[in-house]
């Protein structure tokens, strides 16, 4: 087990690491919110089955930050303390809802999971070979957003395909 402090693993300054977890540990936060409230506001056709996605993705996200902070822990750092900090640290930022339909909430969501997607695999690329627990932990964050981004791209592709049918049948 590697020293506290200002140590090194394998060449990787632990603090370096800390750093880029507590950035994440906000954007997880965020991410779990925006999902949170996009479910509660989302309107449009096929809105059910987008609510049971973002529902379960938002308790994914809550369950990322945990799994964060607690490696932030073990690492002697201390994971971000107030909800304001969330913001100077996100790498995806916080993208608040402004058109309700379904399709656009789709595609916000997607962007996020994109963000995700590069932030974790930079981590991962950063502690490959040196901290193995970190690059495990962002290894099994990773493959859920790119099931995430996979799930709502899907369901994105099913609800356009069917509106385009409904509009030709009437048209
Ligand atoms: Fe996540
Ligand atoms: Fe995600
Ligand atoms: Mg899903």
């Amino acid at each position: 087990m590697a020293t506290r402090g200002n140590a090194i693993i394998k060449g990787i300054e632990i603090d370096d690491i800390i750093t880029a977890l507590n950035r994440a540990y906000a954007d997880e936060w965020l991410a779990y919110y925006q999902y949170f409230i996009e479910a509660k506001v989302i309107k449009g056709i096929m809105k059910d089955a987008a609510i049971a996605e973002l529902t379960q993705h938002a308790a994914d996200e809550l369950r990322h930050a945990t799994m964060v902070a607690d490696r932030i822990l073990q690492l002697g750092g201390t994971p971000l303390l107030h909800p304001k900090e969330w913001f100077e640290q996100t790498h995806c930022g916080y993208d608040a809802p402004k058109i309700f339909d379904v399709v656009n909430i789709l595609e916000d969501a997607i962007k996020g999971e994109q963000c995700a997607i590069s932030v974790y695999s930079q981590i991962a690329k950063m502690t490959r070979n040196k901290d193995i627990v970190t690059y495990d932990m962002v290894s099994q964050i990773l493959a859920d957003e790119v099931e995430h981004e996979e799930d709502l791209q899907a369901l994105h592709d099913d609800i356009t395909e069917f509106v385009t049918e409904i509009k030709h049948h009437i048209s």
